[in-house]
Parts: C-alpha cells; structure tokens; sequence
C-alpha cells in the first residue's frame, strides 16, 4: 500500500480526525500515538502536494464524532469514580458505539483497504484513557488481576467500576473448643431462629448451632479495617468443632469485598482481630496476598500435627506405651471411612502415612501423643482403631482400649514446600513456621487436601 495515497483517499470520504486516520496505519512504526500518525501524514500529503496544511477538527470527524477529542476527560472521570478508594493497579475496557464500529469499517473500504486494517477503535481508547488514568491516580496498568477495572460505555455515557477483592492470609489458632471454623446455621429453624411463632429450641432462637465461629471472630474486622462490603474466610481444611487449633496454626485467607483500603499494617490488623476474638481465636503471621492464595490455601497439599488426650480401659505400662508408639512410628496406615464421618462421602479405604508418634502417660490410665500424620489421617480412630476399621492402631497394638478424649492440632504443614510461598504475597511474606514434614524426616507423598480429623 503506498500509505500517502492511501491516506488522500481516506482523508476524501469526509472529515476524518487524526486518531481516526492514524489508526489505519497503526502497525506502521513504533512510538507514536494514531492521532501523531495521522497528522503526520496530512502534513506529508500536504507537502508532496504543495498544499497548505489544513487541520481537522476532532469534533467534526464522521468516523468518531468526536469521541478521540474525550481521551483526557474519560480519565478524569475515571480518577474522580476511584477518589476514595485506595488501589495500585487497574485496568480499562471499553464498550465502543456499534456506529462507530461500522464507520470504522465503511472509511477503510471506501479506500479499498481490508476492513480490519490498523488498530480497533476500542483498542485505542483502552490505551489512550489507560495511560492517562495512571499519573493522575498514582498507579499502574495491570493486564491480569487488576485492583480495579475500569469499563468504559461510550453510548450510555457512564464509568463503572469493580474495585476487586483484597486479601489477607494468616494462620489462626483456636483456643476454645465448641468452635466450628465458618458460622453453622441451625437446620430445624433455617437460620431463622423460630419454629413458628416460638423460638428454636434446637439452637435457643439464635439461628445458629454455635455461638461463634473462627471466620466471625475474625473475616468482619478485616472488612471493617479495609472498608469493604463484605468478607469470606477460607481456610486451609478445618479442624473438628470439639478440638482445638493450636501451636503454630492453620493457615486461611480473608477475602474483602469491594475494599476501599488495601494497603494496610498487617501487624495493627491482628493486633484489631485478637482483641476483638477475645482469647477465643488468635491470628498471626498476617500479609498482604494475591487473588491466588486462595486457591493456594484450599489447594495445597498439608500434613498436620495433633496432640490427644488418651484415656486407656486398663492400667497401661510406660515401656509398653513407648514400643506400640515406636511401632506406628512412619507406618503406613490402612483406614476404611470411620463411621463418624459424613454419610454422603463414599466409604473407601485410604492409605495414610504416620510421619512421627510420640507420647508419655500422665498416669497408669491416660497419656498424652503426639502424632505428625499426611492430610487426611483420621487420629482418633488411630488411637481406638474404630472397630478393626483402621489397621494398625494403638489399641490393639497395646491389647488395650483407647479412646480420644480431647484433641488438638499444633500445626499445619504444606507436605512439600510452605504455605508461605513469597509468590503469593503482594509484599514481603511471613515466615513459615517450623516442624512441617522436612523437619520430621516425612517422605515425600501425595494426599487428598480434605479436611482433616
Ligand atoms: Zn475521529
Ligand atoms: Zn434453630
């Protein structure tokens, strides 16, 4: 194509803006705007011609009608929709006019030219707003995962804007039994706290089968610090309601809604949830994360560490207790789904590793073990062997009864590398805490991420 020709037969079929014209040869050279490429040819033209140079106003341009003259008050509008909410990144998207479209098209045939020639219209406006957006809201453009999106709707005249989700990863410890992890509501009444005109008795007109839970005792202060609509927790499994999360803690991301702070001090933030959960929850190891670290968190494959009460049926001897731990001690564990355990979930037989048993009896009838299990090892029924279900086990390796009386998880471990992988954090990551399956001589193993029990 000889582009000067080329653009005195675009330049006749009307008046045509210098974005519009530029951006019929926009692959041609680098480091120029359309509207730059567009007069410069004119200029060009003129000067082959021996013209004089005569401008086009935007306002005029049939192809636009003006639109490619609104760059800096579309960003201006945008930087004044986001004048209260804090964020680093974003990103524009436009709904261009379907009449501008079909002029697009029309101009590019009207001189012979591929239809499609050049750059989109819609492409132009992305970028011409975007880069503009930056400098007056001190951010950057992000093609991913922006914190915000930006879509222009050209026809309807409006911004709108989706400020998207913060997160914030943790590990918690639960102090108190009784507590689930997410809010459980009451099933006889549908959360609604009456059965007709009475109150439930099954949950005494609360609506919930629990008074807390780990996620309101901590997702609504990190709401109210970052100033959002809403908060979901997600955790990395769940630990039984009756035991406790102990010891270094589970692992969970809170994900706020439509934040409109999200930079914020981590350690005055858990500072904020441990006075609120009162003593029942506490939080730590706190940091900024990505939208991936929820999945990171739910996905990740975890070993975990319980401490258990245990009470025997008889006396048990002290050398007796030491040898049936040492022999569970890196066993390979056969277990058939306990009866215990949802219903729903089918009854298979799984194989689970020991990684590590220890234990000392408190007195002739009671001790208290430590086992470093793979995901998905279920410890109390490897203590009582659930009925010949689980194989081998510490009961019958003793030739006694044992029950587990009350149970703690001390730590969560990622089974091959640590939850706190710097990737999944927008700034610098917590450390990782020790006693994960490295630090226990674990083999390398694959396991199911469920919850564990
Ligand atoms: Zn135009
Ligand atoms: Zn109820």
């Amino acid at each position: 194509m000889n582009v000067l020709a080329a653009a005195r037969e675009l330049d006749a079929e009307g008046p045509v803006c210098d974005s519009c014209l530029g951006r019929v040869f926009a692959d041609r050279s680098h480091g120029l705007t359309n509207a730059e490429r567009g007069r410069s040819l004119r200029v060009a033209a003129a000067i082959d011609d021996d013209e004089p140079y005569e401008p086009t106003d935007t306002a005029e341009c049939w192809v636009c009608e003006g639109v490619c003259a609104e760059f800096d008050a579309w960003a201006e509008r945008c930087a004044a929709a986001v004048e209260d909410v804090e964020f680093d990144t974003y990103q524009v998207g436009t709904r261009p006019p379907p009449l501008l479209e079909e002029n697009e098209r029309l101009l590019r045939e009207a001189a012979g030219l591929d239809p499609s020639v050049g750059e989109a219209f819609k492409s132009e406006f992305n970028r011409e707003v975007g880069k503009r957006i930056g400098p007056l809201t001190d951010s950057t453009v992000d093609f991913g995962r922006p914190d915000v999106q930006f879509t222009l709707d050209i026809d309807a005249d409006t911004v709108e804007v989706d400020v998207h989700s913060a997160f914030v990863y943790g590990r918690y410890r639960k102090l108190e039994r009784d507590i689930p992890q997410t809010e459980w509501p009451c099933n006889a009444c549908d959360r609604s706290g009456y059965v007709g005109s009475q109150p439930c008795e099954n949950c005494g007109g609360t609506g919930y089968l629990y008074e807390h839970s780990v996620e309101e005792l901590t997702a609504p202060v990190v709401r109210d610090v970052m100033d959002g609509t809403d908060a979901k927790f997600h955790g990395a499994g769940r630990e039984d309601v009756d035991a406790r999360m102990v010891g270094t803690g589970r692992p969970f991301v809170i994900e706020v809604l439509e934040p409109r702070r999200r930079n914020v001090d981590t350690d005055r933030l858990a500072g904020d949830i441990n006075a609120f959960a009162e003593g029942r929850v506490e939080v730590d190891r706190l940091g900024l994360a990505t939208y991936e670290s929820v999945e990171r968190v739910k996905g990740l494959d975890a070993s975990k560490r319980y401490r258990a009460e245990v009470t025997f049926d008889e006396p048990v001897d002290e050398a007796d207790l030491a040898a049936a731990l040492d022999a569970l001690d890196g066993a390979t564990v056969e277990q058939y789904t306990p009866h215990r355990v949802d219903h729903r979930r089918a009854s298979i037989t799984r194989t689970r590793e020991v990684y590590e048993a220890t234990g000392e009896l408190d007195d002739p009838t009671h001790a208290t073990v430590e086992v470093h299990g793979a995901g998905g090892l279920y410890v109390k029924e490897l203590v009582s062997g659930d009925e010949g279900r689980t194989d081998p086990n510490l009961a019958d390796t003793l030739g006694v009864g044992a029950e587990v009386t009350a149970l703690d998880v001390v730590g969560v471990y990622g089974e091959t590398e640590p939850f706190e992988d710097p990737a999944y954090f927008r700034e610098a990551a917590p450390e990782p805490p020790e006693g994960g399956p490295e630090q226990s001589g674990a083999r390398e193993t694959t396991t199911d991420p469920r919850n564990d029990r």
